[in-house]
């Protein structure tokens, strides 16, 4: 560690999984003067900076052992809000949460969220993430008209689809490595009522799971799956589809009301239990025949089909219904791996991974599905087919033969054309990063980055990993 920092800033963080951690200096910088003091402290202890958001990300995107931690958590003021335009104007520390408290009661949503709303703006841009209408609205960088941003060259740049295009298209997607978004706007979308009218139904197996994911994505705003990572055989990649629409004029009786952001939040107990304790509750299913079991019941529950109206908030936030819900599996922590797959490659591929984490004893807890369109972001994750995000619980006995599995499942989803996403899987190796990314944009990024971090003040534990 290095002596001219402050020990008191020294401090331990983890993943969201809590399957990693990395010590490190942690400053809370409130506006650009403070972050460019902080580049200068970098540069001046030879420490690398690493840029944190609200620490969502499921692997070491805003972890940095040994190095300088930027939290911004705190830079979270609505600069601007026209409910006019629904154009919005934030720090980069603003959560979504902020943002749709802000929006909603004027009648707007963010165009694109992820499923918690706890992530702040600079980690949603740095990531550049999708929603569960990725396959019609694209990812949030879409929906950005401009931001401001810190390179640690000192400059202070505004970048726009027409301004400084290439640093557009590269810091949105570029994970944190290219500069500190200092402010962002936003454009949000429409809406008439504070509901969205869902639908759920039960798929018997993969190749259903997938086509009715494809056949009711241009019909809906929304579509997102629920996988049954246990069954194998003719019933491996069943599960749930919901999807939802906006309402339109007139359909919601009292639309004042629904868009009121009371009417939206998530309950503060469910069946009479505190949410803040619910993870408890599901300690003892982290075995993984009882988990199995419960995917059993909530398969068998979603074979009646469903149709009910639903705030916005509880459809796309739904993990946030119970806080803390990672804790429930344990010391270990969990992994997310993500996969995106064509259309065309999808079936086989996937078949595969999960046919060999059976084999391997190593079966997914929770499995998610989506719809997606490409986008051209630098370091897209998308593809034009579907994404799979398969959660596993890390115990020390599994670690080493998870990390050996998921790097077998990345040869697979390579070799059928897959892409990954930087704010999940934890083993992404650099060779595999460079076959899926081309390397034409690998060494494309990095110019950019010699542009705008020429002492290399910037990387994190991901980037070392992927780029390293
Ligand atoms: C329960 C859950 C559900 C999720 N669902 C989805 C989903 O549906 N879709 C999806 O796409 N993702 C999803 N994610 C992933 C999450 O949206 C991303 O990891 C997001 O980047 C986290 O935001 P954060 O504020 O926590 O950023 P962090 O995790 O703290 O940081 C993420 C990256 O952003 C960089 N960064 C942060 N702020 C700035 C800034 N101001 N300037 C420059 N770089 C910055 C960091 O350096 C890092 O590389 C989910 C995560 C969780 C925990």
């Amino acid at each position: 560690m290095n002596t001219s920092l402050p020990f008191e800033k020294l401090t331990v963080l983890e993943n969201f999984g809590h399957s990693l951690r990395a010590q490190s200096y942690v400053f809370k910088p409130l506006g650009a003067e403070e972050i460019a003091g902080v580049f200068k402290l970098a540069k001046q202890s030879g420490l690398k900076v690493t840029v944190r958001g609200a620490g969502r990300s499921y692997n070491d995107a805003s972890l940095n052992g040994g190095g300088i931690v930027m939290d911004l958590s705190q830079m979270n003021k609505v600069l601007a809000w026209n409910p006019e335009t629904g154009i919005v104007t934030a720090e980069p520390g603003l959560t979504l949460e902020g943002l749709w408290r802000t929006v909603l009661p004027d009648g707007w949503w963010p165009p694109v969220v992820s499923g918690t709303m706890t992530t702040t703006l600079g980690g949603c841009l740095s990531m550049n993430i999708h929603g569960k209408n990725n396959f019609k609205m694209g990812p949030i960088g879409e929906h950005v008209l401009e931001f401001s941003a810190l390179l640690p060259t000192g400059a202070q740049i505004t970048c726009s689809p027409h301004k400084n295009g290439d640093l557009f298209r590269s810091m949105i997607s570029g994970m944190g490595m290219l500069g500190v978004f200092t402010s962002i706007t936003l454009q949000m979308k429409h809406v008439v009522s504070g509901l969205l009218e869902v639908r759920g139904f039960s798929v018997p197996n993969l190749r259903t799971h997938l086509q009715a994911l494809l056949e009711k994505a241009p019909d809906n705003d929304y579509t997102v799956g629920w996988l049954d990572g246990f069954p194998g055989g003719k019933s491996l990649g069943r599960g749930q589809i919901h999807v939802a629409r906006y309402l339109h004029e007139g359909e919601d009786p009292n639309p004042a009301k629904s868009m009121l952001v009371k009417n939206q939040v998530l309950p503060p107990t469910i069946f009479g239990v505190p949410k803040g304790i619910l993870h408890y509750f599901m300690i003892p299913f982290r075995i993984a025949p009882l988990w199995g079991m419960v995917n059993t019941a909530k398969y068998v529950a979603g074979m009646r089909n469903e149709h009910f109206r639903q705030p916005h908030a509880a459809f796309h936030f739904l993990l946030d219904y119970v806080p803390n819900w990672e804790l429930a599996y344990g010391s270990g922590g969990l992994i997310q791996y993500q996969s995106f797959l064509p259309k065309e490659t999808a079936y086989d591929a996937w078949t595969e991974v999960l046919t060999l984490s059976h084999k391997r004893g190593l079966p997914s807890y929770l499995g998610v599905t989506k719809r997606h369109r490409p986008d051209d972001f630098l370091l897209s994750h998308a593809v034009d087919g579907f994404s799979l995000a398969l959660d596993f619980r890390v115990t020390n006995g599994s670690r080493a033969r998870m990390s050996q599995m998921l790097q077998d499942f990345d040869k697979i989803v390579t070799e059928a054309g897959g892409r990954f996403y930087f704010a999940k899987n934890s083993e992404t190796s650099a060779e595999t990063a460079r076959r899926f990314l081309g390397s034409e944009t690998v060494e494309r990024f990095r110019a950019l980055k010699r542009r705008t971090d020429p002492n290399n003040l910037l990387e994190s534990d991901l980037y070392r990993r992927v780029f390293g």
